[in-house]
């Protein structure tokens, strides 16, 4: 096993190609407790992320709980066979060989053919005789993703679509707020005609008219991502003839989203390279529970995309981790800013905290790392169990994840890079190796655009090509 192999690396093998993640027993610390020990199912992981893992609610009306590496000390088989822990790091081979970023080898959920060619597994019937796209939610990542890569694929091609099964590998599948809110959106935009626009729908029916700028206002009506909402709208307001304002209530710093920050300096940044002419402005923060966060979005019309092309490695990078709270004392913050830097030892860092106005109490903290080649952002969303010093050892950590890769862009840009690319015709990109999102989104990119974008994979890295 290559010594790179991580917690994370270990954990999607078992999920996504060995279906066994169920059988995995973890061991971790308690939060601010070094002693205290528990031991936690594999079956309760629902999300295993670039700085730790969300596991479900123990009791029904609870929330879910963020479980960042740092506190884990074992992993072990079902019968009782240690794979991993802390000081020795991977011991044991779990029931198949755990995954291996090489050139020869698929990542989890895909089928490398022909050279460079990629699937992963996700199932599109090619037009009908009425001309529809028929796409299956619940192949590849099964998730939200498909829904809203779908909508902006169909707005810039005119092409109709059908997805059966949303959501189908969610907990909850079907549409959630955000989703739906994404398709009322994309509809409005574009005078659409939609079957199945209802909260927890499994199936929804699309068939756009002519996208139209102009002034426009969608509210989630929960802490739903008005970052997903906006990047599903953007490309194709960009592209119309005429300006658009577009404004989006919700949540602005949601877990497993690009919080605000991601999106204004990581995101839009690229998206301007590639000829939009765009701003964005937060009008008011909106965290979980409470939502009520304003993001406005202003695009004035783009002849077209172009390439992006950028270089292979990131070079120098200029580091700042920043954290708000909202209703919370700022002193949570602060502690978040000195475990962060603490943790990046001699890192020349730039740390910044804020108070700012929302509806609910709430707190972020993101470390941005700015580079000529692009901006990163790694960011932890505070949260009930999870202690100031977690959220800021978090940040570092999901920074060094990305920067022992060697790519230019994490994981997530990388996934919201591609609709862009394959849009403009042509780019490349280096990030680490490419997750189950991105993978499905190239599917779901050939099957609207018929342009796949190719991957070559050199170690932990991967090179994404158009
Ligand atoms: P579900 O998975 O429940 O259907 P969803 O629709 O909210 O949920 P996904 O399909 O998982 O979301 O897609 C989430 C998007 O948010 C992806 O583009 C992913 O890269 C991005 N994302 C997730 N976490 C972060 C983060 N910390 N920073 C930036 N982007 C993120």
């Amino acid at each position: 096993m290559a010594a790179k192999t991580n917690i994370r690396d270990i954990l999607n093998a078992a999920r996504w190609r060995d279906q066994s993640l169920h059988t995995l027993q973890l061991t971790v610390v308690h939060r601010g407790a070094p002693n205290d020990r528990r031991s936690v199912g594999g079956s309760r992981i629902v999300e295993i992320g670039a700085g730790g893992i969300a596991l479900s609610p123990t009791q029904p009306g609870e929330d879910g709980v963020f479980l960042p590496y740092h506190r884990f000390l074992s992993i072990t088989t079902a019968d009782g066979a240690t794979i991993w822990d802390k000081a020795r790091g991977m011991v044991g081979v779990p029931s198949a060989a755990p995954l291996q970023a090489t050139a020869s080898e698929p990542a989890p959920g895909t089928d490398v053919t022909s050279g460079n060619d990629v699937t992963s597994g996700l199932q599109v019937t090619l037009p009908d005789t009425e001309g529809l796209l028929t796409i299956d939610g619940s192949a590849g990542e099964g998730g939200g993703q498909i829904v809203r890569s779908s909508l902006s694929l169909s707005l810039l091609t005119g092409k109709p679509f059908i997805i059966d099964n949303i959501r189908g590998k969610r907990r909850k599948p079907g549409l959630m707020r955000q989703h739906l809110t994404c398709v009322r959106a994309a509809a409005e935009i574009s005078d659409a005609e939609v079957e199945g626009a209802e909260l927890r729908s499994s199936r929804l029916v699309f068939r756009p008219g002519k996208v139209r700028g102009g002034s426009y206002r969608f509210d989630i009506g929960s802490a739903g991502a008005t970052s997903l909402v906006l990047q599903t709208l953007a490309l194709p307001l960009a592209l119309a003839d005429t300006i658009s304002d577009v404004t989006v209530t919700g949540g602005t710093h949601a877990k497993w989203a690009p919080p605000y920050p991601f999106l204004e300096q990581a995101w839009l940044p690229l998206m301007r390279r590639m000829g939009i002419d765009a701003e964005l402005q937060l009008k008011g923060a909106g965290f979980y529970p409470a939502g009520g966060g304003r993001v406005v979005l202003t695009c004035q019309p783009s002849a077209g995309l172009l390439p992006l092309t950028l270089p292979r490695t990131p070079g120098p990078q200029a580091i700042e981790v920043s954290a708000v709270v909202a209703n919370l004392s700022e002193s949570v913050a602060r502690r978040e800013l000195t475990e962060a830097a603490a943790r990046l030892g001699d890192t020349r860092v730039k740390l910044s905290s804020a108070t700012v106005r929302s509806h609910g109490p709430g707190n972020a903290c993101w470390l941005t790392a700015r580079g000529d080649a692009a901006t990163n952002v790694f960011s932890v969303i505070g949260d009930k169990g999870l202690s100031a010093e977690e959220v800021g050892a978090g940040v570092v950590e999901a920074y060094r994840a990305w920067q022992s890769s060697g790519g230019v862009v994490d994981e997530h840009l990388a996934d919201q890079l591609m609709v862009p690319v394959a849009i403009a015709g042509g780019g490349s990109f280096t990030t680490s190796a490419l997750s189950l999102h991105s993978w499905t989104n190239i599917e779901v990119i050939a099957a609207f655009t018929g342009a796949r974008l190719r991957v070559e994979r050199t170690g932990d890295l991967d090179r994404v090509w158009l």
